[in-house]
């Protein structure tokens, strides 16, 4: 008799020993422990049996009993500690050869960058940077500039015109208007400046205009104004050559054609040589090896008169130029619409 419980006892250890080593969960861990060792199982059914058997029988199956009920307890406690560490493990798991989450930082917008550039190499030609109102009078926008009343500049097809007027100091109405040009800034500078001055007034502009890839209803100019005795259109071909060749990063020449502006005289047209073939002739440049860039021309002393200067007696060249128009150049970008898009495509390519 007590062999055949001996040998039931080692098949329980056997068994159970089998069926811990598959368990994977804890739920089905849990199920072993109440199969093996609960208040019904077969192991503690026998101890419970062993107060009625011989004395005999209680010595040998005794020890033996608690010995597998004690292996069986060890072995479901480690297996507990396994299930859980691995859990732990898994859930704390992390792979080193993952490619690293790229951290998206913002950056300078490219007219900023363009921007900044330009006052560099200003800057280093010993300009300084000024800047003035983008809601301006009409005086300064235009009148002061020599632009006459009639011109076709002040139409309301160009100009955004506030509806409401403002009393000037001298008590005169006046109407205001979101700048059309940076050139708004000139006889306000020399209001309050003596020459000899070399300034670039980098700033938006506004023109009431239908936009399509080349034209914009806001966008970003720079001035560049010299005054001096002796400015000579000599002096604008030569800061114009190293502006450009200096922004493009390679040498360029400057030709200029005669035109018209009410703010110079004599005004004239400038070209570059063509950036792309350097003056050779390509599709760029329509052949002619040149690139048509803005105009520009001697400051015209009716404007050095209306911002008080003496007639005659200072000489300067006014130039401006839009800023997207050469950040389109040099980054070969073929819709101005798309600065101002806040397509985040476009501005994180630069
Ligand atoms: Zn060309």
């Amino acid at each position: 008799m007590a062999s055949d419980i001996k040998k039931a006892i080692e098949k329980i250890k056997k068994e159970a020993e089998e069926m811990i080593k598959e368990i994977k969960e804890l739920d089905s861990l849990e199920r072993i422990r109440v199969q093996f060792l609960g208040r019904k199982s077969d192991l503690i059914g026998i101890l419970k049996q062993l107060k009625d058997m011989a004395e005999e029988e209680k010595k040998s199956i005794g020890p033996l009993a608690n010995r597998v009920r004690q292996d069986v307890f060890t072995l479901i406690q480690k297996k507990k500690n396994q299930i859980e560490l691995e859990k732990d493990l898994e859930e704390e798991w992390i792979d080193v050869t993952l490619p690293g989450k790229e951290k998206y930082s913002g950056h300078q917008h490219i007219i900023t960058k363009v921007q900044r550039d330009i006052e560099n190499i200003f800057t280093f030609m010993g300009f300084e940077i000024a800047d003035g109102p983008e809601m301006e009078n009409e005086w300064y926008n235009f009148s002061a500039l020599n632009v006459p009343a009639d011109h076709p500049a002040r139409d309301m097809q160009d100009t955004f015109w506030i509806k409401q007027k403002i009393k000037e100091n001298n008590g005169q109405e006046t109407r205001i208007l979101p700048r059309t040009q940076t050139s708004n800034v000139q006889v306000r500078f020399m209001e309050s400046h003596k020459p000899p001055f070399k300034i670039i007034v980098p700033g938006r502009v506004y023109r009431n205009e239908a936009t399509d890839a080349v034209h914009e209803h806001t966008f970003n100019q720079f001035e560049a104004l010299v005054v001096g005795k002796d400015v000579s259109v000599a002096n604008f071909k030569h800061i114009a050559k190293i502006f450009f060749s200096e922004f493009f990063g390679k040498d360029l020449e400057i030709r200029i054609r005669p035109s018209y502006f009410p703010f110079t005289e004599p005004s004239f047209e400038f070209d570059i040589s063509c950036t792309v073939c350097g003056g050779k002739g390509c599709k760029s440049c329509k052949q002619t090896g040149w690139l048509e860039i803005g105009g520009s021309g001697m400051v015209n002393q009716q404007v050095f008169e209306n911002a008080g200067y003496k007639r005659n007696e200072w000489q300067g060249f006014a130039w401006g130029f839009g800023i997207e128009r050469l950040a389109m150049m040099k980054y070969k970008i073929d819709d101005i619409r798309l600065f101002m898009s806040g397509d985040l495509r476009f501005i994180k390519q630069f």
